[in-house]
């Protein structure tokens, strides 16, 4: 039996990429939809072949409890609701699925962690990325050593936004700018692909607070990863930019360059060394479908899966870091992190 989520929150992202990826998820399954959009979830029910008593108003949320078809609920709200849902969903024994950023910043990301914990709730958070073959092909040539002593990484992950009037624009639902939107990719993956933790953050925003679109959150933000043995990322973020996804990783003997590296199909990899430059032939896999099937599988098992929850904290403290790094113009130096095996 494929494990039923509960999606809520029915915006852009579920309306086209979470609800056709579950429809084609070989371990989990739409159940039920929340949302104060009482037409759009009836529509979206029948699509699912569920029925209106399956659209939940956000205020009947714990009418889910009962349903022991919905095992999990999937939070992909505006970032400063996710806690909120979070923590309403670990009180009904749910395992949760919340998208990123996890929080909105690393106080509230572990009250998260800890309300799942208490409640002996998955917590994961929605990094796709750490689920495509690209990512973990990337991570392989990295860490297995086919690039020789690796010494530099930079990533670029920018986007238009043009409506000022959206919610990631407002610094209360958002919780900042394209840092914990995008930036975020260049940050996780960072990290992802060398499997250890920076110890230091350097970083400069701009914020033209003339501009409507940017009088509470940033427009770019560039900043320095400091990692063990002298190894920098230089990444940079932007919402005043034409669509760009990359990410190089330099070493002695090769180099990894995705471009794009965190567009939802089309992932671009190429290893070049010595022997020359390789695309290694990937599928071009649902991320979101893979997503899912990891978290049913966790939920079935009872495994702590890939990305929990604070593999969600640990990306909030680093960006707290950045932001207060920009504000005073210092390097931050980071508290070391818990290692991922503590996670497990
Ligand atoms: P969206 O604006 O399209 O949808 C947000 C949903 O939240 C809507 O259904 C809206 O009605 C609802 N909502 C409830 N209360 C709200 C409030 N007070 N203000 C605004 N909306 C409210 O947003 P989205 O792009 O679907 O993003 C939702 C979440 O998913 C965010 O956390 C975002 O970071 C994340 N996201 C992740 C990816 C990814 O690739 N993993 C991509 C896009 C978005």
């Amino acid at each position: 039996r494929r494990v039923g989520f509960a999606i809520v929150g029915l915006g852009q992202l579920s309306a086209e990429e979470l609800i056709p990826a579950a429809r084609t998820s070989r371990h989990a399954a739409i159940a039920a939809l929340v949302t104060d959009d009482e037409e759009k979830g009836r529509a979206y029910a029948r699509a699912l072949d569920l029925t209106d008593g399956d659209v939940y108003p956000y205020e009947r949320f714990e009418d889910l409890k009962g349903r022991e078809d919905v095992e999990a609920v999937y939070i992909v709200l505006p970032n400063s609701l996710h806690r909120e849902y979070v923590e309403r969903a670990a009180r009904m024994g749910k395992h949760v699925l919340c998208e990123k950023p996890l929080s909105v910043n690393a106080g509230e990301a572990q009250a998260m962690v800890d309300a799942c914990k208490a409640a002996n709730v998955l917590l994961m958070t929605a990094y796709r990325c750490q689920y495509t073959p690209y990512h973990w092909a990337a991570r392989e040539a990295v860490q297995g050593g086919r690039l020789g002593r690796v010494k530099l990484l930079d990533s670029i992950h920018g986007q238009s936004e043009d409506d000022p009037e959206a919610w990631r624009m407002k610094q209360r639902l958002a919780g900042g700018g394209p840092l914990p939107d995008v930036g975020i990719y260049s940050l996780n993956t960072v990290r992802f692909v060398l499997g250890t933790e920076p110890e230091w953050v350097f970083a400069t925003l701009h914020q033209p607070k003339d501009d409507p679109r940017f009088r509470e959150v940033e427009e770019s933000v560039s900043f320095v990863l400091g990692f063990p043995e002298g190894v920098v990322a230089n990444c940079l973020t932007s919402y005043g930019v034409h669509k760009t996804a990359t990410l190089r990783v330099l070493g002695e003997e090769g180099t990894v360059l995705m471009d794009p590296a965190f567009t939802y199909q089309g992932l671009s990899l190429t290893i070049s060394d010595g022997q020359g430059d390789f695309q290694p032939g990937l599928p071009d896999e649902d991320q979101f479908g893979l997503e899912f099937d990891h978290f049913a599988q966790r939920v079935r098992d009872g495994r702590v899966p890939w990305t929990p929850g604070e593999e969600g904290v640990q990306d909030h403290r680093i960006m707290d870091a950045i932001y207060e790094s920009a504000r005073t113009g210092q390097v931050v130096r980071l508290q070391p992190a818990p290692g991922r095996d503590v996670f497990r």
